[in-house]
């Protein structure tokens, strides 16, 4: 039989390579294939506006616009950092929050740089924070098929480690051992992640909804 394809609408190929991994369970069981925009040849296709006012208004967004776009069943997610000392903040402004860098390794640099000056002042005890993903699976034509999201709950250590994952990992204290979820390996990062749970919420939906199986 042939397999289902679905296409993870991202240019981050971090997220692309950790939804394969937790997903590599049911793509071999159940006959999924996992691809990347630029495996569909649609890696130039601009990104959709992310205007939503949270991640999951977001990863619709992404996740719909894209279907339409290349005729494809689609699986978006759209996530981030909530700080509680910061109200929340960077949120669904994560990705690009400092303002400063043009690659994302500039992006991600300048973000923790800006998190670690504006926590400068905040106990240890005060410093806890979340990963949060929304994820949004789109059928071909535009409609969702499943939204389904996660969490992953830590603070804010004050110096970077590690040098795994992306993003705001360096700076993530993930539990009293003090380790960031840059110095997790994938797979340990991925059991626990916020990507990871709402991924495998997203495996439980892929594996027994009718339209796909
Ligand atoms: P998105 O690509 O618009 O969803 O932006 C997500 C942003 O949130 C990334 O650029 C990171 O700054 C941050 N982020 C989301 N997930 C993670 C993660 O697993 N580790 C570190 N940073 C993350």
């Amino acid at each position: 039989m042939k397999p289902i394809e679905i296409v993870v609408a991202t240019g981050n190929p971090h997220k692309v390579q950790e939804i394969r991994e937790i997903l590599a369970t049911l793509l071999a069981t159940h006959g999924f294939r996992v691809l990347s925009l630029t495996d569909v040849g649609a890696g130039e296709i601009p990104e959709p506006e992310e205007d939503g006012e949270t991640f999951a208004d977001n990863a619709r967004i992404k996740a719909t616009q894209y279907a339409r776009a290349i005729n494809r069943i689609v699986l978006a997610d759209d996530s981030g950092l909530a700080v509680d000392a910061l109200d929340g903040s960077p949120g669904v402004f994560s990705a690009r929050w400092s303002g400063i860098g043009v690659t994302r390794e500039e992006r991600d640099n300048a973000n923790n740089k800006k998190l670690l000056a504006e926590l400068a002042s905040v106990a240890a005890d005060r410093r806890t924070a979340r990963f949060v993903c929304a994820m949004c699976l789109s059928a071909a034509d535009g409609s969702v098929i499943a939204e389904t999201a996660g969490e992953f709950h830590g603070s804010i250590g004050t110096n970077a480690r590690g040098v795994n994952g992306f993003g705001y990992d360096p700076l993530f204290v993930v539990d009293a051992s003090g380790q960031t979820s840059a110095e997790l390996t994938s797979a340990q990062k991925n059991d626990r992640s916020h990507r990871g749970a709402a991924t495998r919420a997203m495996a439980k939906v892929l594996a027994t909804h009718p339209s796909l199986s």
